[in-house]
């Protein structure tokens, strides 16, 4: 296996790539000269996204595609195949976030939050998995500093990403002998449309300087030429994974802090 990762003429699906990390995401890969498959449901935001980044030599397929239907996702998956041979590079991107103590929270709202973060990327990575197996692909999971640590007022996100470290931590390890890569990204706040859309209607709080989507992308697509195994992002991100892991009841304290 070569050590970097190639990504000019790869193949990557992009769920997720209509706002925020994702077109961010799609738009670096494309300059790397890879082909990308974006997948969004909103499909007149992805039309549009899709446009700005079509220009020779890129080539992008916007496919609109609702992650949390596995029938869609499958079919999806294989008009990719069929369009350009395999999927080297799939990128567990699409997610949606809630605001608002877990005492306040419907059950309705906890099952569409892991619905999308959990099912939707377990959904894309069935689909894809035989092809990856095939060309020794990457799997990339947009996880969150709430995958590895308490977030305040957001215990279903922080509970679908914790679940995919555990899927995806797993999954690396049968799939190790295959040759492919499984990456978990952690970034810290960042500056996109998901506080907006936010399901639960509280009060939005982030903390500290808001991340630049293009920069959380450039490095994830260095993660993925790298064949990294884990990203934790921003300084912020990289203080919380520390403290989180050796002093968890002061982190505990500092969340509820600054964050209420
Ligand atoms: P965003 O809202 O800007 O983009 C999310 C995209 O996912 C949207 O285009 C939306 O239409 C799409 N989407 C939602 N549900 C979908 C579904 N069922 N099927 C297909 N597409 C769907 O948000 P973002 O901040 O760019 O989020 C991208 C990822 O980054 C998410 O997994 C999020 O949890 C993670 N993340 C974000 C932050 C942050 O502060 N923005 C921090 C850490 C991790």
């Amino acid at each position: 296996m070569s050590a970097v990762r190639r990504l000019d003429g790869a193949v990557a699906v992009v769920t997720g790539a209509a706002s925020g990390i994702g077109r961010a995401l799609s738009a670096r890969l494309v300059a790397a000269g890879t082909k990308v498959a974006m997948l969004d449901l909103d499909a007149a935001a992805l039309q549009n996204e899709a446009k700005a980044l079509d220009r020779a030599p890129a080539e992008v397929l916007p496919l609109p595609c609702d992650v949390t239907d596995f029938a869609r996702v499958s079919e999806t998956l294989a008009a990719v195949e069929r369009r350009w041979g395999g999927i080297d590079i799939l990128i567990n991107n699409a997610g949606i976030t809630h605001i608002g103590l877990l005492a306040d929270t419907d059950a309705t709202v906890v099952r569409k939050v892991m619905d999308v973060n959990f099912f939707g990327a377990l959904h894309c990575t069935q689909a894809a998995l035989q092809s990856l197996g095939r060309r020794r692909g990457a799997v990339v999971v947009i996880s969150s500093v709430a995958g590895f640590a308490p977030l305040f007022e957001r215990s279903a996100y922080a509970a679908s990403k914790h679940a995919l470290h555990g899927l995806f931590e797993t999954l690396r390890c049968e799939v190790a002998a295959d040759g492919i890569d499984v990456m978990m990204v952690c970034p810290g706040f960042t500056a996109t449309a998901i506080q907006a859309h936010a399901l639960g209607g509280a009060k939005r709080r982030t903390f500290g300087r808001l991340a630049d989507p293009d920069e959380v992308a450039r490095a994830i697509v260095a993660g993925i030429a790298h064949r990294r195994r884990l990203l934790v992002l921003s300084p912020a991100g990289k203080i919380s994974w520390t403290v989180s892991r050796l002093f968890p009841s002061v982190y505990e304290k500092m969340m509820t802090r600054r964050m209420k």
